[in-house]
């Protein structure tokens, strides 16, 4: 399988494609062979979760040996639940409970195995460089890229998140991570900035810091090593739903998730991609609607407000993974990427043909839920259901019953569940109507003391934890920063 640009003729194998993060043209890393890749799918579903993700990526990333191993140290004994993503029934739905790893939040299933894969790919290649990780972070990433690469042999990395952008624990999460090989920064701007400024430094530094024993490489989705394990969840959900009996083989299921930077979706559409019966994909999204708008109508329009939301790792405008979908979608025509790329750099906006529309609007569908509406699903679902969701997945959640009641779907429906309440406890306490004084930490405890849902052992201990890192850094200074750390780390 080979790893192609989505915005010229640069290819090279999967090893290389993680080891590098982003494309030297500045597109991203995706193989034209996913449309046409033999999977047998219906064996992969008859699996438990590890073989399942084993069989997965090394599909996806072919290069790679020993990928059994990799996946064994990446999950075995870091999850709660021994098969990492439980999947659980609440009222007409399923919830996939994706938050159950070490740093409560999705992103810490495929953060969990990218240190992994960037190790290997390192020693498999013969690649003597110590590999500098650049993560921009709209919260979650941030933390779970930290705990999978803290003290990794071969890796540095620093994490850049918008400063009073992140939620109070969240940002504990980050400033008080131990490790020796590890740096955090925030920045005065959203997490636009944040990832514009680390796409510029990739730009600026990367060619410049050759042979210095020093690759920079990047732990956001617009890795393919990033992308890649998010597939595996999709194909466990579907299997879970067949042993329970309510589905047949073959039988198409909707998933609904909750979508910023448009990562955890287009995995779904690679396992659809790869044979599972994918009904609808529902891209739900909060008032930065941004992505709602160009499902309905094929324009993408960046210039409009920018909204801070109880739902901050969805607060995003310019979201790097439907790159990967457009060049599908347009047939595979880097020169029409490119062009709507540049659009949108320059004037903050592109519009795709119809034909490249209506093959995105066969698999995906959208919605989109006002902050109020948020609150409400979160109490909702408290008083129906007994089961408290954070913020993402209510957005989420609402989605799911717009589709119920719009009547286009009769599908089974799985709503992904993105992070635990905990790490949100302002939040979902003002949904629950209850009273939100004193710390993060406090609001934890009135949390758990009127649920009696069990708080996540990594966020208590966060209390006693002292901060580490407190730099706040403008925008445009992100690549003198990262100069000066790689100066640093000698
Ligand atoms: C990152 C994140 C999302 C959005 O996922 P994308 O892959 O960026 O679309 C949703 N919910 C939570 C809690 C997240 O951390």
């Amino acid at each position: 399988m080979t790893y192609k640009s989505t915005r010229g003729n640069f290819s090279t194998d999967s090893r290389h494609a993680v080891l590098q993060g982003i494309a030297p043209d500045g597109g991203l890393f995706t193989s034209p062979e996913i449309t046409d890749i033999h999977f047998d799918w219906k064996r992969c579903i008859t699996l438990p979760t590890e073989q399942m993700a084993t069989e997965i990526l090394k599909a996806l990333l072919p290069d790679f040996s020993e990928m059994e191993k990799l996946v064994e140290k990446a999950y075995h004994g870091k999850f709660e639940p021994e098969d990492l993503t439980p999947l659980v029934q609440v009222g007409e739905n399923w919830i996939l409970e994706l938050f159950r790893g070490p740093t409560s939040a999705f992103k810490d299933v495929a953060l969990s195995m990218l240190p992994q894969l960037i190790t290997a790919a390192r020693k498999q290649t013969g690649c003597s460089d110590r590999i500098v990780i650049l993560t921009a972070t709209s919260g979650d990433t941030g933390k779970a890229a930290l705990e999978g690469f803290h003290n990794v042999e071969g890796t540095q990395i620093i994490v850049f998140y918008p400063y009073g952008g992140v939620s109070e624990i969240q940002k504990a999460q980050m400033t008080t991570q131990e490790g020796e090989n590890v740096k955090v920064c925030a920045v005065r701007g959203n997490f636009d900035d944040c990832q514009r400024g680390v796409k510029q430094a990739f730009g600026e530094i990367s060619k410049k810091i050759q042979g210095t024993g020093k690759t920079l490489s990047s732990a956001n989705s617009i890795n393919i090593g990033r992308l890649a394990p998010q597939v595996v969840y999709y194909f466990s959900a579907y299997r879970d739903l067949l042993k329970a009996g309510r589905i047949g083989m073959g039988d198409k299921v909707d998933y609904v998730v909750p979508t910023g930077n448009f990562g955890d979706i287009l995995a779904g559409f690679y396992a659809k991609l790869m044979g599972l019966p994918v009904g609808m994909l529902i891209c739900a999204a909060n008032v930065n609607n941004v992505l709602t708008e160009f499902i309905r109508t094929g324009k993408y329009n960046r210039n409009r407000p920018f909204y801070k939301t109880d739902s901050p790792s969805m607060d995003i405008l310019v979201s790097s993974n439907l790159e990967r979908l457009l060049y599908l979608a347009c047939g595979k025509n880097t020169e029409k990427v490119s062009k709507w790329m540049q659009s949108l750099s320059t004037s903050g906006e592109f519009e795709v043909d119809s034909e490249t529309l209506c093959y995105i609007q066969r698999s995906f569908g959208t919605w989109y839920c006002t902050q109020e509406e948020t609150t409400e699903e979160i109490r909702d679902c408290w008083e129906k259901n007994h089961y408290l969701i954070d913020p993402h997945t209510a957005v989420a959640w609402h989605a799911a019953r717009r589709l119920r009641e719009s009547g286009k779907s009769s599908n089974p429906t799985v709503v992904l569940s993105t992070a635990s309440p905990y790490k949100f406890p302002q939040a979902v306490l003002k949904a629950l109507g209850t009273q939100t004084d004193g710390n993060g930490f406090k609001m934890i405890r009135t949390l758990h003391s009127i649920t009696g849902i069990p708080v996540p052992s990594n966020l208590s201990a966060l209390e006693n934890k002292q901060e580490k890192f407190t730099d706040v850094i403008n925008a445009d200074e992100i690549v003198s920063y990262v100069l000066k750390e790689l100066e640093q780390w000698k």
